[in-house]
């Protein structure tokens, strides 16, 4: 079989992307590779076909166990004979890999990076016909990027045991740095290096600045999702569960996802999720490592990510379907004081001395007015044109700027005025004219500034002073007391304009809901059907429902409605294999 015809046996696509056949060719005549193509992009499909013409096994290191799981379903699912190893499997089972393995039957071997600092398991690999090695998600060799794993390190040793074997390495975001490292870490000899565009183009990115704790934001935000699928990442284990409780109390679906709940308890989110029978999950970045959930329409941050990449990999878990999907970022001046603080607090590693750049530039992102796109395309020096549609920023160039320097100086002068000794709500509680305990006990109701500032809400108060961080005119002191900087008299005394954004002082709404572009036309009540169709088939076969078929396949299902096998075959990511699988039933659910 040629390339081409296992593309579409197997895989079911009709022709390859850019670069993914570059890669394909290269492995085919025996290179080290070098990849790096944003999340979605199709690496997998780079070594997985391959393979299929090359004799022997390739061994394909990744991080993470569901990761893995999901591969080896999706690939058995296209009738391609793949395992992994892990510790978790028991003694029986591994003992049956193996022999397989050593029958030549396994084309695609899945294992941790750990696995290979084992003796025996080396000693295995010695005995087998390995065709090439597989290092996925190869960001985490390098210590300069942003997910450093100590056990990746060691995989220098690859190229010391198997001299003579090609390794592929694949990540979906690296800067020149990082590149350069992982090709010395892995010790790859003039590697194919093939550098894919980061810029996903089905990702609608929003950055906006944090309203109160921002439900109000998010609920906005969510009631033009309805019904789909979407992650929310919050910092702490304690705002997932508030945040997931009020979602549930909104009728919202949606489910808390932590480090600190029990492996059972995690298992269960996550499958629902990827079944689709959960809508939102509220996670810790301990959540969607690995994800391989295509139909994930939204992610949104409710506090500034730590780095760009983890924000650029988080949001990169949104659309990999290739569908239109929004992300949204909310932050404020506070949580850039609260990243601080938790780097101050970390071991003196060459992490940390990166650490406060990276933070840095992240900020600069969150306030940035250019394109969001161009702007972490940048970051990671790549040049791109502006999306002119796929960004806030290029949506609304002019969002209007507001004069609030008297605002300013009364927010500033009341912080003065308490002598820089208290907290933030409790200086604008005053400036509120609030009869609150303390603020009597105090004698605050006799400063000249009390209630002086009711024309504007707290929330807006609050919005004030972040610009006022920003601005470097306030500062953040210890038991988070607000202090005038030398730059913030100057602003008291009213030598200095402020302006802000006006959005910032209102709770806005989010750019109205944007259509599926692909397949417009496509029958809504056809497309239920058919996902019932996959649900019930996914919960037979104990898979998950994208395994089956993907929402694009659906959706091009539900415009396309083939009657016959060869129509099917026409359909978006129907090969001949899932044909037979699952072919029938559909065709008869369209026409039966
Ligand atoms: P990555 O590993 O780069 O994040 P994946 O390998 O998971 O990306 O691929 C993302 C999506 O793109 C999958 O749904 C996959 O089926 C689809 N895809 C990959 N290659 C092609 C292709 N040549 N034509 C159409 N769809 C493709
Ligand atoms: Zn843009």
């Amino acid at each position: 079989m040629s390339k081409r015809q296992i593309l579409e046996r197997y895989f079911g696509h009709k022709a390859f992307r850019p670069l993914q056949e570059e890669v394909v060719d290269a492995i085919l005549e025996g290179e080290d590779v070098l990849m790096i193509l944003p999340t979605g992009g199709g690496k997998s499909l780079c070594y997985q076909l391959p393979t299929l013409l090359m004799d022997g096994v390739t061994v394909v290191i990744s991080p993470l166990l569901a990761l893995m799981h999901d591969q080896v379903a999706a690939l058995r699912a296209n009738g391609i004979s793949a395992a992994m190893l892990s510790s978790m499997q028991d003694q029986e089972e591994i003992r049956h890999i193996e022999e397989a393995l050593e029958r030549g039957e396994i084309k695609l071997l899945y294992v941790a990076p750990e696995r290979l600092t084992n003796s025996y398991f080396l000693s295995l690999l010695h005995r087998l016909k390995i065709n090439f090695f597989v290092i996925d998600e190869a960001h985490c060799v390098s210590e300069w990027g942003h997910e450093f794993r100590e056990n990746y390190r060691r995989l220098d040793l690859l190229k010391r045991a198997f001299p003579e074997t090609p390794i592929a390495a694949f990540t979906a975001t690296a800067t020149q740095a990082v590149e350069e490292d992982i090709a010395a870490n892995l010790g790859l000899r003039a590697p194919k290096r093939v550098r894919g565009s980061l810029f996903r183009e089905n990702l609608t990115i929003h950055a906006r600045h944090r309203i109160k704790d921002g439900r109000e934001q998010l609920l906005d935000f969510l009631q033009q999702h309805e019904g789909e699928s979407g992650i929310i990442y919050t910092l702490s284990r304690k705002s997932t569960e508030s945040v997931a409780h009020f979602l549930q109390s909104k009728g919202i679906e949606a489910r808390a996802y932590h480090a600190g709940l029990s492996t059972e308890e995690k298992n269960r989110t996550y499958g629902d999720f990827v079944a689709d029978k959960v809508q939102v999950v509220v996670a810790t970045i301990a959540f969607g490592m690995g994800i391989d959930k295509s139909n994930i329409r939204f992610v949104i941050h409710m506090t500034l990510p730590k780095t760009i990449e983890n924000y650029y990999q988080e949001i990169g878990r949104a659309g990999r379907d290739g569908l239109e999907s929004e992300t949204l970022l909310l932050f404020s001046a506070q949580d850039i004081v609260q990243q601080k603080m938790f780097i101050e607090a970390l071991p003196e590693t060459p992490y940390k001395a990166h650490a406060f750049n990276k933070l840095e530039s992240m900020v600069r992102f969150a306030n940035g007015e250019g394109c969001r796109h161009q702007s972490i395309a940048a970051y990671f020096d790549d040049r791109i044109e502006p999306c002119k549609e796929k960004c806030d920023n290029c949506l609304t160039p002019e969002r209007n700027k507001v004069d609030i320097t008297t605002a300013a100086r009364k927010l500033l002068s009341a912080i003065a005025r308490t002598e820089q000794r208290f907290g933030l709500h409790y200086v604008v509680d005053i400036l509120r004219g609030s009869k609150e305990q303390r603020i009597l006990q105090n004698g605050h109701d006799t400063l000249s500034v009390y209630g002086i500032g009711s024309d504007y809400s707290k929330a807006q108060w609050l919005s004030i002073a972040d610009k006022l961080l920003e601005m470097g005119a306030l500062q953040i002191g210890e038991f988070k007391v607000y202090k005038l900087t030398a730059f913030g008299i100057e602003v008291l005394k009213g030598t200095e304009p402020v302006t802000i954004r006006e959005e910032r002082l209102r709770v806005e709404k989010s750019a109205p809901k944007r259509k599926v572009t692909y397949f417009d036309d496509y029958d809504v009540e056809i497309y239920d059907k058919l996902k019932q169709l996959r649900s019930q088939i996914a919960s037979e076969n104990g898979i998950p429902p994208y395994i089956v078929f993907s929402d694009k396949t659906l959706k091009d299902l539900s415009a396309k409605q083939p009657a016959t096998k060869e129509e099917m075959l026409e359909v978006h990511g129907i090969g001949e294999v899932k044909f037979e699988r699952y072919g029938e039933a559909f065709l008869e659910l369209l026409h039966g």
